[in-house]
């Protein structure tokens, strides 16, 4: 069965939708979003173009702020600080990757947790691994959020993720082995969390026998068709974070067409994990603001 995000990601913003205009009708003001971008990237154009879109539809509001390729990390830090100390703006974002001559971790240690709608300061990661109500990171929150829409228990399921990044694989890992804390914000019913997990990465070795032992793979990598059909068992799920140009064409990192024969569930690139990171961006801004509110 074809994991549909496209298709959660429309409900869940329909949902988000509802709760936005009761707060309207409550006389209440909308959550405000911003997002900072450095440069044109054209990849990282599209991304902030599509999450401005998103807000639009669910009627948070959204401020684009640019800056030229050239700002200084100095002058940066700065903006960020004042974005910090805005009462009008409940989140925002530094839209990644940021120009060699500016350190990312910088830049991202720098912002408010409160207003840390990424999940990517180490506040927030730090909180995440002790379980304790932290804005999640938008991937690792989608694809949880993926899995229990499908009702897809991970409880007592050995997990193989590939890749140890900081904005997927670590925080995925963490999330899938925690006890449920049912009480945190966003966490749906289905059993999520007490998993067996395995991370992997490209130093790792036999990546296939490990591979083949999981019930649910997630590969976030960046290595189209890496995960081939020998890699997976029989009636496993398998979540394709990976986002590759081929040829022009856009890619995950798992040969699809010979894995989802095989696989219970599968999500596609295009349409899979994508639009579940958008999404869980509008509910960890709602999350924020309704924090900011309190
Ligand atoms: P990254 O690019 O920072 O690092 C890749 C990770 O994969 C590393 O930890 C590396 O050790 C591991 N890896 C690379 N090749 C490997 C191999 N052959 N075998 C085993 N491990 C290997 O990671 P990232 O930022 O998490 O991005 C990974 C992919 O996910 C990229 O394609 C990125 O574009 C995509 N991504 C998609 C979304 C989305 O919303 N769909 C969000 C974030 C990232």
């Amino acid at each position: 069965m074809i994991l549909d995000g496209k298709k959660i990601a429309a409900e869940i913003r329909g949902e988000l939708r509802a709760q936005i205009e009761a707060l309207q009708a409550a006389g209440k003001r909308v959550p405000k979003l911003a997002i900072v971008i450095v440069g044109e990237n054209p990849a990282s154009v599209t991304y902030v173009n599509n999450k401005m879109k998103a807000c639009a539809e669910v009627g948070i509001e959204a401020v684009k702020i640019a800056y030229p390729v050239e700002i200084t990390e100095q002058t940066l830090l700065s903006e960020v600080h004042k974005l910090n100390n805005d009462p009008s703006i409940d989140g925002f974002i530094v839209q990644l990757p940021l120009p060699d001559h500016i350190c990312e971790t910088t830049i991202m240690c720098a912002i408010d947790r409160r207003k840390d709608v990424d999940g990517l300061t180490p506040e927030n990661v730090g909180r995440t691994v002790q379980g304790l109500p932290s804005i999640i990171s938008a991937t690792p929150r989608g694809i949880r959020e993926l899995l229990a829409r499908y009702q897809i228990a991970t409880e007592g399921k050995h997990v193989v993720v590939i890749g140890r990044s900081n904005i997927v694989g670590k925080p995925m890992a963490i999330l899938l082995m925690q006890r449920p804390y049912l009480s945190l914000p966003g966490m749906s019913a289905a059993s999520l969390g007490d998993a067996t997990v395995t991370i992997c990465h490209s130093k790792t070795r036999d990546l296939t026998a490990i591979c083949r032992t999981a019930d649910i793979i997630i590969v976030a990598a960046g290595s189209p068709g890496l995960l081939t059909a020998e890699m997976v068992k029989e009636g496993a799920t398998v979540i394709d974070v990976g986002i590759n140009r081929v040829n022009g064409k856009l890619v995950g990192d798992v040969d699809f067409e010979h894995v989802a024969p095989k696989a219970a569930y599968i999500s596609p690139v295009p349409g899979g994990v994508g639009p579940m990171t958008i999404v869980s961006l509008l509910q960890n801004t709602l999350q924020a603001y309704h924090e900011h509110t309190r």
